[in-house]
């Protein structure tokens, strides 16, 4: 029988970090090397969003380059692991009967969310990828449904991953010293992480006047849905990483067990 593997929230990064990925780097790499070696992995990235769940079925999805006005080899990057049909499969009959209408998307390949951590989790692109779409339309209580829904594939060897960011507030980027609402909104996020309070995490826009800076939109933020409501009821959270990057981009990494 496959180990039960911890579910994790990652924030990506601009796509620069697939090139030059800084103090993140070294999580990134960690987590590849010291997680039970997953037999697939399927990723919520927040730069795919559809009205209804959907799940890459290609048996090599291609590598998008989903950027504009970036460095010529960032267009050169390609991560060619391999598809599993068969993952898309299972998860959509885990969705349906969950309740939620999922479908498969047979041309779709991944997105920077989904291979800018794992060039360095899993360089050698050796485990087969599977990624979810978010809808964000939604909000949050519909990915942690959608998380629950995907729950036994953690126990069936998955690694279920959600790539999204902490905060996100691209027009606040700037160099200098962090903006200290990004780190209140951490904090309090992390205070609800560990108390399991996803209700009050999926209320933040309301509960927490930095939620709405933080994100001005949601799509960045429900990838952790996906990996609290994948990682059960009881789990334990591990915060890996907490650095800010350009004045007000929180990189947190989290793990779930
Ligand atoms: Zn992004």
């Amino acid at each position: 029988m496959a180990a039960t593997l911890p579910t994790l929230f990652l924030s990506h990064g601009s796509p620069m970090h697939a090139l030059q990925p800084g103090a993140v780097r070294g999580v990134w790499e960690n987590l590849g090397r010291t997680l039970p070696p997953p037999k697939a992995i399927l990723i919520a990235s927040a730069h795919w969003e559809t009205d209804f769940p959907a799940l890459t079925g290609a048996e090599k999805p291609e590598t998008i380059h989903d950027f504009y006005g970036f460095p010529q080899p960032l267009y050169a990057i390609q991560y060619p692991a391999m598809g599993s049909p068969e993952l898309a499969f299972r998860s959509i009959s885990l969705l349906k009967e969950a309740g939620l209408n999922a479908k498969e998307d047979p041309v779709r390949g991944l997105d920077h969310g989904a291979w800018s951590p794992l060039l360095y989790m899993y360089p050698k692109a050796d485990v087969p990828v599977v990624q979810v779409s978010i809808q964000t339309a939604l909000g949050p209580k519909h990915h942690v449904e959608l998380g629950r829904a995907l729950a036994p594939l953690a126990g069936e060897g998955v690694l279920i991953l959600g790539s999204g960011h902490m905060t996100h507030n691209l027009r606040e980027r700037r160099n200098g010293a962090p903006a200290p609402y990004a780190g209140e909104f951490q904090d309090w996020v992390k205070q609800r992480i560990e108390r399991r309070a996803l209700g009050e995490l999926a209320d933040y826009r309301r509960l927490t006047p930095h939620g709405v800076r933080a994100h001005p939109t949601d799509e960045h933020f429900l990838p952790l849905f996906v990996a609290l409501g994948a990682a059960g009821e009881n789990y334990r959270a591990e915060r890996l990483y907490d650095g800010i990057e350009m004045g007000s981009l929180a990189m947190d990494a989290y793990r779930f067990n």
